[in-house]
């Protein structure tokens, strides 16, 4: 663990006191009079689509650009928050604390190895989170009230969701302005994204009317199978303008990455993956 990461969990940064060294946990300015901050959530009820790969690395080619960005993992698998380097068991405070409103966003956030790229970690706990998180007041909207003291301070807010509909991904849509939506290329592929996209239109109507679908990317892609195109043509048909123009290709350096605990970006920068993700960082900061 990187030893900004433990002092950053044990107490609340002072910067005045802090060396230059230490990465500075980004306050809200009430005084900042723009605020160019997006909270995207990363969302597919599928798992092994990308979310985390994307999350992760997504967020790292972001702070490689000079902005400050937060991934907060929402699943109860903590992936994001491993592969960002961090022991899910050793995290003290994590997404759980913000939920059940136990911890501040302040406390909560760790800074990974990356410049600019912070982590609110996840454990497995969190999976009860959601049993919990049934029976309290404003159940839906736990994680935009943690993430309320944070927002003008970043230029991105990530949000890895976990592969369910459930409440943690249901916080996630209400605290996000934006929904990402990675997607494989699979036979059934349409299907799930005719649900994710019923589910986007009815929390749209219940609970977050800003929510807009940030697009669709297509992840582990591979340009030898033509059932890949065939998907392709036929999401560019159904959704015209949401799909990415940059294809994220299957890359082993993405996933060998992930196991050492470091973004793409880090671990080969020079990698099409790596590269890929560079790409899809300036596609978002376009849109
Ligand atoms: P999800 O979060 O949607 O469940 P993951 O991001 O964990 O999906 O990806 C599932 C698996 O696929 C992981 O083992 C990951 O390392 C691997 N993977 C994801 N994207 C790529 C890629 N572009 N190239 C190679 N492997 C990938
Ligand atoms: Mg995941």
């Amino acid at each position: 663990m990187h030893p900004t990461q433990d002092r950053l969990q044990q107490e609340p940064q002072d910067p005045a006191q802090s060396t230059p060294d230490v990465a500075i946990f980004p306050k809200v300015d009430h005084n900042m009079l723009i605020s160019s901050s997006r909270t995207i959530a990363i969302a597919n009820q599928k798992g092994g689509v990308g979310k985390t790969t994307t999350a992760l690395n997504l967020g790292a080619a972001l702070a490689e650009r000079g902005v400050q960005v937060l991934v907060v993992d929402a699943d109860p698998q903590s992936n994001s928050t491993s592969g960002l380097g961090i022991d899910p068991g050793r995290a003290r405070l994590t997404v759980y604390e913000l939920l059940t409103g136990s911890a501040g966003v302040d406390e909560v956030a760790m800074a990974t190895s990356v410049p600019g790229l912070w982590v609110i970690p996840s454990k497995v706990a969190l999976a009860g989170a959601e049993i919990e998180l049934a029976n309290m007041d404003e159940r839906e909207f736990r994680l935009r009230q943690g993430l309320a003291d944070l927002t003008d301070g970043f230029g991105y807010v990530l949000i890895d969701c976990p592969p369910s509909l459930g409440l943690l991904t249901l916080n996630a849509l209400s605290a996000a302005d934006e929904m990402l939506v990675p997607m494989q290329c699979e036979f059934f592929a349409l299907e799930g994204l005719a649900h994710l996209l019923y589910t986007h239109k009815l929390v749209r109507m219940q609970l977050n009317p800003h929510l807009e679908l940030g697009g669709i990317v297509m992840t582990q892609f591979d340009a030898r199978t033509t059932l890949f195109w065939d998907v392709v043509v036929e999401i560019q048909r159904a959704y015209p303008d949401k799909m990415f123009r940059t294809l994220i290709p299957r890359n082993v350096r993405v996933s060998e990455a992930a196991s050492h605990g470091q973004p793409v970006i880090v671990y080969d920068p020079a990698c099409r993956g790596a590269e890929a993700y560079r790409r899809l960082a300036e596609e978002v900061m376009s849109r």
